[in-house]
């Protein structure tokens, strides 16, 4: 560890631009002539060629693994036991990725369906196959012959070791066999919690008069009863309408309650028994707390450091997030209104949002064309990482309207990877915008090297009435994001499977895409990005762009508490197993706010991150915009889009994948180690310039 650090440090001192350091003594990854082989793709399926295929890939990836079984005790090795796994892992999902991949994109429903089939069937039998006890006892056989590993191989071992034990295999029979109950177990209360949320009884029966302040043609669209009154469900997007322009407050408060409990009866015993089951098998596998077990493999490695950082985003954010509550105050008595309740912050929040920084998006986006946009987004990431982008012929794609793009190494013209676009809505198709990983590099068995693949998959509005598709600012900074992920996923030279591209601790992942949406917040970008779909020329006016940039800085520092407080309820609630719920989240926000939360709601049995995938594992969103923002303050000082950092960047981060520590990546790129400062600072930067104005 030490060593290494040396010789990055070193490194830093003498490397110029990144694609002269592949090869060099700190990178392990491979030579930069490894010729990138690409992997014919066909997405000409039918419900029953993924059947087959599903059922072809189960019998060569169980007989592969039973090879890695049958090997006799002295010929294990790493490479003949957890490499000979991860390369038959590699190969099935080689050819499974892409095929799961058409359950969101695929136009034919009955694809679909057995495209999500094959999805579950790859799943299930993952969680099978990380119970054999033949295949843990190979890997233990190797790992004890104690050879001399690399980096990224030693990361290898002890993650493979790792996800054997958190299975349970460690443990006696009867152990293991707890362990399958608990997981079953939590897996139905996980679909419970879901269930009852989304079953729960969300209807309000108000009085039209009482809907003033929400837009005519909402109204005009929601069902009445018998007797003339209105029907409104509470669900996401009406609950936020409602909160933000309702301006009856009895209304507000009545969408507060009825939201705010929507399941909490069903939920709340559910959540209990979960977090006791979880705190039993954490403290079964020898750790002290579920929160210990789910940071092990992640960058932040122990919930002591969580903390502290909490603890300090805290008392950091105090002071400025005061003087956003009191502006907002002071704003509400200016125009009458008595003491502000949970029911009232969002709807003055709203109002002085428009007031002072409003600006019409309908009008904004007419300047943000989406090919225009596209074009001029993949120009700035060219200037930045040292890639050239070129579209191909799609052909064989999925469906007609997905775009196919090369992207290139702009020094040696080499391909590195290609990504599909599919950028319109459909029946049918995934709902939001997000990069996929259709296949990984990784360095093949003859020095070649895998390339890659990835789509970008996203929902923007159809070219309409003469008009091309147009993006509002938020849709602008989405793509920016993803194309973020994208690039990681592509510029990738991890040798290693399962550690390139963006397979990187998930409390990291989201860093490098995070990094990027600054470049866009900025009046410069935002103008360089536009031009009116009527007459290219014509720029975004300076005042609406700087609207654009104020409104994003509205209220960071309240908004960052927040996220902490829930963060430290998530960590709060995996550090035992007989807290309760709901009086531990009393506990936090007072801790963090300075004040109890309102009486009557359970916001813990509606708190669905911490039934799904984010248990222990919220803090993940403040923890990576910590290093997005550092990493872009580098940029900053050397005039924001630095080629130089740019190339930086992508070898010390963007290839590395998690081939080592995260924070040695960092480290590398910043060449010091990472810092808060730079995140503070940004939280700090409110849209004063213009409130007041
Ligand atoms: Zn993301």
């Amino acid at each position: 560890m030490k060593t290494l650090r040396v010789l990055a440090a070193l490194w830093l001192a003498v490397a110029p631009a990144s694609s002269q350091v592949i090869g060099t003594p700190v990178h392990t990854g491979p030579s930069a002539s490894a010729p990138r082989v690409p992997l014919a793709l066909s997405f000409a399926a039918t419900p029953q060629s993924l059947t087959d295929l599903g059922a072809r890939m189960r019998v060569s990836l169980t007989s592969a693994l039973d090879a890695v079984a049958a090997t006799p005790v002295p010929q294990r090795t790493f490479s003949t036991t957890v490499k000979a796994m991860e390369r038959a892992y590699a190969e099935y999902y080689e050819a499974v990725r892409p095929a799961v991949f058409l359950a969101s994109v695929s136009p034919d429903p009955a694809v679909r369906a057995a495209a999500e089939a094959l999805d579950k069937a790859a799943d299930d039998m993952m969680v099978e196959l990380g119970q054999r006890e033949d295949l843990y006892r190979a890997a233990q056989d190797a790992a004890d012959k104690g050879e001399t590993l690399d980096g990224p191989d030693r990361r290898l071992l002890e993650k493979t070791l790792r996800g054997f034990k958190h299975s349970g295999l460690g443990l006696s029979p009867e152990g293991r066999a707890r362990m399958a109950a608990i997981d079953r177990r939590l897996g139905e209360l996980s679909q419970t919690f879901g269930r009852n949320l989304r079953d729960a009884d969300l209807w309000l029966t108000v009085a039209e008069k009482h809907l003033k302040g929400l837009p005519p043609a909402t109204v005009a669209g929601l069902p009445r009863t018998e007797d003339g009154k209105v029907r409104l469900r509470l669900d996401a997007p009406t609950y936020g309408l409602v909160m933000e322009r309702a301006a009856s407050r009895g209304l507000r408060r009545a969408a507060y309650y009825k939201h705010g409990n929507a399941a909490a009866a069903a939920n709340a015993p559910v959540l209990q028994e979960a977090l006791a089951l979880r705190h039993e098998s954490a403290t079964m596998l020898g750790y002290r707390n579920y929160a210990e077990m789910a940071l092990a493999g992640r960058m932040a490695k122990t919930p002591k450091r969580v903390w502290a950082f909490l603890k300090r985003l805290r008392s950091s954010l105090a002071a400025p997030r005061d003087a956003e509550r009191k502006e907002l105050r002071d704003y509400a008595a200016a125009n009458g209104a008595g003491k502000l309740r949970p029911w009232d912050t969002g709807w003055w929040e709203a109002k002085l949002k428009r007031e002072r920084l409003g600006y019409d998006p309908e009008a904004a986006r007419e300047f943000f064309p989406m090919d225009q946009v596209l074009r001029r987004t993949f120009g700035i990431y060219e200037e930045l990482l040292g890639v050239r982008f070129a579209e191909v012929p799609s052909d064989g794609a999925w469906h007609p309207e997905a775009r196919l793009i090369e992207l290139r190494d702009a020094a040696t013209g080499e391909r590195l990877g290609r990504f599909y676009l599919d950028l319109f809505p459909r029946e049918g198709k995934y709902g939001h915008m997000a990069a996929f990983t259709l296949v990984s590099g990784r360095e093949l068995p003859d020095g070649s090297y895998r390339e890659p693949v990835s789509a970008l998959v996203g929902n923007f509005t159809r070219p309409t009435g003469g008009r091309p598709s147009l993006l509002r600012p938020g849709e602008v900074k989405t793509l920016f994001h993803e194309l973020g992920h994208i690039m990681h996923q592509l510029l990738t030279t991890s040798r290693n499977w399962s550690q390139s591209g963006s397979a990187t601790a998930r409390d990291f992942v989201e860093a490098p895409s995070q990094m990027m949406e600054n470049f866009v917040w900025r009046v410069e970008t935002l103008t360089a990005l536009s031009g009116h779909y009527a007459d290219p020329a014509r720029t975004l006016p300076p005042d609406m762009a700087s609207r654009i940039v104020a409104d994003k800085f509205f209220s960071p520092a309240s908004d960052a508490l927040g996220q902490a407080v829930l963060a430290a309820f998530d960590l709060a609630v995996h550090s035992s197993g007989h807290a309760d719920a709901l009086a531990t989240y009393e506990k936090v926000v007072k801790a963090f706010l300075g004040k109890a939360p309102a009486k009557g709601v359970n916001f813990p049995a509606r708190f669905g991150h911490i039934m799904g995938g984010y248990a222990a594992g919220y803090y993940g969103y403040l923890w990576s915009r910590v290093f997005a923002q550092d990493v872009f303050s580098a940029f900053e000082r050397a005039g924001v889009i630095s080629p130089e950092t740019g190339r930086r960047w992508r070898s010390a981060v963007l290839e590395r994948g998690s081939e080592r520590d995260e924070e040695e990546s960092l480290r590398d790129f910043l060449g010091r180690d990472p810092s808060e400062k730079a995140f503070l600072r940004w939280l700090e930067k409110r849209s004063s310039p213009i409130l007041g104005a």
